[in-house]
């Protein structure tokens, strides 16, 4: 059978895409490759509309997240993590190692952290930076990213750090009317391109603060050590991945294709769809409706199922899906719904989880789902 990765990232890679990393490898002095590598990040900057930097370099999310933290605060800083789950908590460990002080906003699973609690701690302290996880994937909550940056015009002095790994090319991201300072992701998920990229948006408040921040001990993450390289590709610092950057420059021209704002609300009537679909087979979305994600579902079980048995015969049905983390492990499954998917892949999925969930003994109505999801299809066409 032929396997659909519908895990929260990687996600399936087109063949244009694909193609891309089939290509003969060039030198990175090549003049094709230059030209390509520099009307990538041009489109990446006008498209995130940004006035500050863009940073496109071999490493996955984590890399940008430490790219981040390492280029804003130094030991002795503070930090303010708001974490919607396991990955917002990443910040927190990844900060208190470079001897940041860090305080955790945590909300419960599958909800925010209140602006008004937010706002209460910035008005408390003096924090050096905010982190924001644009989508946990492990709650599958989108946080309020835009509210935030508003609430955070009168706390001038705090740099606004999203990680928009599970979020960025599919919930809407505008990195300076957001009053976002650092934007950071990775290739693999809303941008279906193969894993190995850490990609960053940096503002100009962000450079202004890597600035007075002087040598820092960092190297390979260093903003200052690839400024020179994303204003002039053909100069060396350390080995871009060549391939990996077309990939991602094909994945943008197919962005620009399709039209972002398109691609934004693609992404909302999928989720939606595919969220209403599980819902009628009896599973419950964990993430308040209010602040739900678009590129996955993180779906409870009804009670009494068995989510090894369902995610194996999932799997051989065709379908990968991720399992729960943490408290969630066995309860829950994640759906990814992100990227260069289409409606085949919707249908398959679900079909598959209908099949998957009989044979695992969860007592759904085969169709149940479908029909409502193909009613959502042929309600957006
Ligand atoms: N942040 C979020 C929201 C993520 O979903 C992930 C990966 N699942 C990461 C950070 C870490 O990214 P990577 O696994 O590419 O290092």
């Amino acid at each position: 059978t032929k396997k659909l990765v519908m895990i929260p990232g990687p996600t399936p890679v087109v063949r244009s895409i694909q193609e891309q990393m089939g290509r003969e490898t060039a030198a990175f002095g090549d003049p094709d490759f230059v030209r390509d590598f520099t009307s990538l990040l041009d489109d990446l900057k006008s498209l995130w509309k940004t006035t500050g930097e863009v940073f496109v370099v071999a490493g996955t999310g984590t890399l940008g997240m430490e790219m981040a933290v390492a280029n804003s605060l130094r030991a002795g800083d503070r930090a303010l993590v708001v974490s919607h789950g396991y990955f917002g908590d990443r910040f927190s460990e990844l900060c208190s190692r470079r001897g940041i002080e860090v305080d955790v906003l945590a909300s419960e699973w599958g909800r925010i952290v209140p602006l008004e609690q937010i706002e209460r701690a910035l008005a408390s302290k003096n924090y050096q930076a905010i982190t924001v996880t644009h989508v946990d994937t492990s709650t599958g909550v989108c946080a309020p990213v835009a509210e935030i940056g508003q609430l955070l015009r009168r706390f001038p002095d705090t740099l606004y750090i999203v990680d928009g790994v599970c979020a960025t090319a599919a919930e809407p991201e505008y990195v300076d009317d957001m009053g976002i300072d650092i934007l950071l992701t990775g290739s693999q998920k809303a941008f279906g391109v193969p894993p190995g990229l850490a990609i960053l948006w940096a503002g100009p408040k962000a450079l202004a603060r890597r600035a007075s921040l002087g040598t820092i001990p960092d190297y390979y993450i260093d903003f200052d050590k690839w400024l020179p390289i994303m204003h002039e590709p053909a100069k060396y610092f350390a080995t871009p991945a060549v391939n990996l950057v077309w990939a991602l420059k094909e994945a943008v021209r197919l962005i620009k294709e399709e039209g972002l704002e398109n691609r934004y609300a693609r992404h909302r009537r999928t989720a939606r769809a595919m969220q209403a679909a599980l819902e009628a087979l009896g599973f419950r979305v964990l993430a308040e409706a209010d602040h739900r994600a678009v590129t996955l579902s993180n779906l409870i079980y009804p009670s009494g199922a068995d989510d090894a048995a369902f995610r194996r015969l999932l799997a051989e049905e065709g379908v990968m899906v991720a399992g729960g983390l943490a408290a969630y492990a066995g309860r829950m499954f994640r759906l990814g719904h992100m990227g260069n998917i289409d409606a085949h892949d919707l249908v398959a999925t679900l079909a598959a989880i209908e099949r998957a969930a009989v044979r695992s003994g969860i007592p759904v109505e085969l169709g149940a789902g479908l029909a409502v999801l193909q009613r959502e299809l042929v309600r957006a066409a």
